[in-house]
């Protein structure tokens, strides 16, 4: 297994609004213009400026795009550059499941590192497996891409908020080779089979998945971790391909070598973690596609991972375009 050297701050969930209120504040005070609620159907290309078709009817023309529209607007930015004439290459999709522990099974681990990126190759399949988005004391939530409810997880810096679990994702990376260029489309329909048994997030007992069996309610009851996430009780192993679910199980054993207690039989697995990293659009290194003026930053255009890089992108083409104006 190997331990990533990475560098992660952590803001904490509450301190989200506040960063985004000052980040605001600043704009007005800029005399900048934010629409909220504005939904753009189509990115149109005049001669010089590009004309924006908002939903609703109405259309903005302007001399530079910066296109972010995130996960939740990847597919439609997808179809964009399909209508511009860009080209683009299929990313990879990474699918698995969020794992709860008591926070103590990881402490000796998370008290050093706070986030611990390890990652591990299978033995029995050679996959890469990797852990993802740890939160000491956290909370796993669910979260909603474009109708399709996926799990996620989060935790607060205010220890008042501890909530005794530890939760991270552990996700296997598929990518994908020729014919098939929608590994999006492939990671929505495995996150809907567990909607489809659950209305939404599955959770089972590690003991339970191992054992062939469903978690019901009162086999969750019984266990001794309290699931930070109220989700439905079931049996991941209907939804998860057998690679993956072998894979995912392998990795947890390795774990248990590092931080016993992670292959404890009350050790939740909540179902399914997907991140759709689907299309990335051809950018040059100013983060800007063949069209001049138009730029694509942050996770929708597949080049980002995370809060850190996709405000990063935004300020490096931020500062870009600032350039131009005052030439
Ligand atoms: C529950 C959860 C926990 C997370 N935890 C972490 C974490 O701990 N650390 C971390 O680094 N990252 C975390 N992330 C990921 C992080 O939120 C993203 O990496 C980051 O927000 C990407 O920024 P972005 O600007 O590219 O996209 P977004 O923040 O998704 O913003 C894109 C915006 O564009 C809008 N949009 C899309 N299409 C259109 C359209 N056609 N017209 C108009 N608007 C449109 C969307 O509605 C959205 O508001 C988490 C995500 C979730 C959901």
């Amino acid at each position: 297994m190997h331990l990533l050297n990475a560098k992660v701050r952590h803001l904490g969930t509450e301190n989200n609004l506040k960063i985004m209120l000052a980040i605001h504040d600043y704009l007005e005070e800029h005399g900048i213009e934010i629409k909220c609620n504005t939904q753009v159907d189509n990115i149109k290309k005049e001669k010089k400026n590009y004309t924006l078709e908002l939903k609703g009817g109405d259309k903005i023309t302007v001399p530079y795009v910066i296109a972010a529209p995130g996960r939740a607007g990847s597919e439609w930015f997808l179809d964009q550059c399909k209508a511009l004439g860009l080209s683009y290459v299929s990313n990879q999709v990474d699918i698995g499941v969020r794992v709860e522990v008591p926070a103590q099974v990881f402490k000796p681990i998370t008290d050093e590192v706070y986030e611990a990126k390890l990652m591990y190759r299978t033995k029995r399949y050679g996959d890469l497996v990797r852990t993802f988005c740890m939160n000491p004391n956290g909370y796993v939530v669910a979260e909603n891409t474009d109708g399709i409810i996926t799990v996620n997880g989060h935790s607060f810096s205010d220890p008042k908020r501890n909530s005794g679990n530890t939760n991270f994702a552990l996700l296997v990376s598929n990518k994908f080779t020729e014919p098939f260029k929608e590994p999006h489309k492939y990671g929505k329909h495995i996150a809907s089979l567990s909607n489809m048994l659950g209305g939404g997030v599955l959770v089972q007992r590690f003991g339970d998945l191992i054992k062939g069996r469903r978690t019901d309610a009162s086999r969750l009851k019984k266990g001794w971790l309290r699931p930070t996430l109220s989700a439905i009780p079931g049996d991941l192993s209907l939804v998860l391909p057998k690679r993956h679910l072998d894979n995912i199980i392998e990795m947890i054993y390795a774990l248990d070598k590092i931080a016993p207690g992670t292959a404890n039989a009350d050790t939740l697995l909540y179902g399914v973690e997907v991140k759709f990293y689907s299309a990335r659009v051809a950018l040059n290194s100013k983060l800007e596609t063949a069209l001049s003026n138009l730029f694509a930053i942050g996770d929708g255009a597949g080049i980002t991972r995370g809060l850190s890089q996709a405000s990063a992108s935004g300020v490096a083409v931020a500062r870009e375009i600032s350039k131009r104006l005052n030439k």
